[in-house]
């Protein structure tokens, strides 16, 4: 193990000694490398527990009002001047009485509401630090194999810094998700094939001469991006006033999201940062029934997970073969959680019951985890003694479709007011 000599504590060194492999715990250098040379395990960010002890509640507070203020536990950014950016983070935690009420839920009940990101998603956060790493890596180029969300922040981040881009996405991703994408003038490149055909190609194209000099976040710097996801972690422990919740639900595509959630939750604890509620934390996670490999394993009590040929209008979590799935289900097992998914019919039932409780209009990935929530309630498995984070990664806007002629105008009249009386609205 390698360590950093006496750094002082307003060290501006990354706090990452090195990348390690999830499955057999060889070690690398801090690299553009995710795959691991001895048995082709995922590899992830080590990071010198010394560096991370070091870290002040003072010292974040102090930071600006976007991810960055976690700058000292990530492995990207430390100097300001190299982030690829839209600073996105610090996102409402919002109080959710009224869908607490309505899921059967008697404790505190919280949204994070990760759709006010400056692209509307979550995914903002894990793009900053992976293009960061990135820049800071020497490349040239942001790419990206993405499911939408991840194609619409690459592009605008990659706008912002100024650096070309191009993005490959399914063909048959909704409207929204490419206009989202198109609009920042980067190159887009439509697949006719599922996200895992995407993906596939992704880390075909990232070995050729072509493409040396492109960062696709999610293949070659996937260590990185995978890192950004901890500040959800973080945000939320720092919002509670630095104590952990005692459950959340969160919702799964590679599964990598509800890793890092558990990770962050475990780093802060160790640092000393954060309280970890009486019991430790349960987390859980949400799937829809048109790809649910994850749950599934789960449920067959193997961490074996099989494929699957996605369907249905949860597209953004449309991942068949889901690259974390095997450490989500650890996770899961390990804290007393559950998985469960949600159809189509009650993923839009959910993004009607958010909207209508909350005021907060989500994409389906919202309403697959609100869905989820309300199963975990009925099923017993989810506590509803205790305190609860559900997470809202996406934006509404963005997916009208999985709504639009299920609502509207509830009358539609002439302006006058025998209109008006006619409707019932005069008695
Ligand atoms: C990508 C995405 C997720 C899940 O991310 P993973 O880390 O791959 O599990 C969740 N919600 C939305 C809206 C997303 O775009
Ligand atoms: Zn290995």
């Amino acid at each position: 193990m390698t360590s950093v000599v006496d750094a002082p504590s307003t060290t501006s060194t990354s706090p990452a000694r090195g990348l390690i492999c999830r499955a057999c715990g060889a070690e690398y250098p801090l690299a553009a490398q995710h795959a691991c040379y001895e048995c082709f395990g995922p590899l992830e960010v080590a990071y010198d527990e010394a560096a991370l002890a070091r870290v002040t509640r003072a010292q974040i507070e102090a930071g600006p009002q976007n991810i960055w203020r976690y700058a000292a536990l990530l492995p990207a950014g430390q100097d300001p001047a190299t982030r690829v950016t839209l600073d996105p983070g610090l996102t409402p935690l919002v109080a959710a009485p009224q869908l607490a009420a309505a899921v059967g839920i008697e404790a505190p009940l919280y949204v994070k509401d990760d759709s006010q990101n400056p692209t509307h998603s979550f995914k903002d956060r894990v793009v900053s630090v992976a293009l960061t790493a990135a820049k800071e890596l020497g490349f040239k180029r942001f790419s990206c194999a993405s499911t939408g969300n991840l194609a619409n922040s690459v592009a605008a981040h990659a706008a912002r810094a100024g650096v070309p881009s191009i993005v490959f996405i399914p063909s048959d991703l909704e409207p929204g998700k490419i206009i989202t994408t198109a609009v920042y003038g980067g190159e887009l490149v439509a697949i006719e094939g599922s996200y895992d055909d995407v993906n596939r190609l992704c880390s075909e194209l990232v070995e050729t001469d072509e493409f040396e000099d492109t960062a696709f976040v999610n293949v070659n710097v996937r260590p990185f991006y995978a890192e950004g996801s901890k500040t959800l972690g973080y945000e939320v422990a720092e919002q509670l006033g630095w104590r952990i919740p005692a459950q959340v639900v969160i919702p799964m595509a590679s599964g990598e999201l509800l890793t890092k959630v558990d990770k962050a939750f475990s780093e802060l604890v160790e640092i000393g940062l954060a309280e970890a509620p009486e019991g430790g934390w349960t987390v859980f996670g949400a799937q829809s029934e048109g790809c649910n490999p994850i749950a599934v394993a789960l449920h067959a009590d193997t961490d074996v997970i099989t494929p699957v040929k996605p369907t249905g209008i949860a597209k953004s979590l449309n991942i068949g073969d889901p690259a974390a799935g095997p450490y989500a289900i650890e996770a899961v097992k390990r804290t007393g959680g559950w998985m469960d998914y949600a159809n189509d019919e009650e993923i839009r039932a959910g993004i009607r019951l958010l909207a209508e409780t909350t005021g907060i209009f989500a994409e389906t990935a919202g309403g697959t985890t609100v869905a989820v929530l309300k199963k975990l309630v009925a099923s017993g498995k989810l506590d509803p003694t205790k305190e609860t984070v559900v997470y809202n990664t996406g934006e509404g806007l963005k997916t009208l479709d999985a709504v639009a002629g299920q609502v509207g105008p509830t009358h539609t009249i002439k302006p006058s007011l025998r209109g008006a009386r006619e409707a019932g609205l005069l008695g």
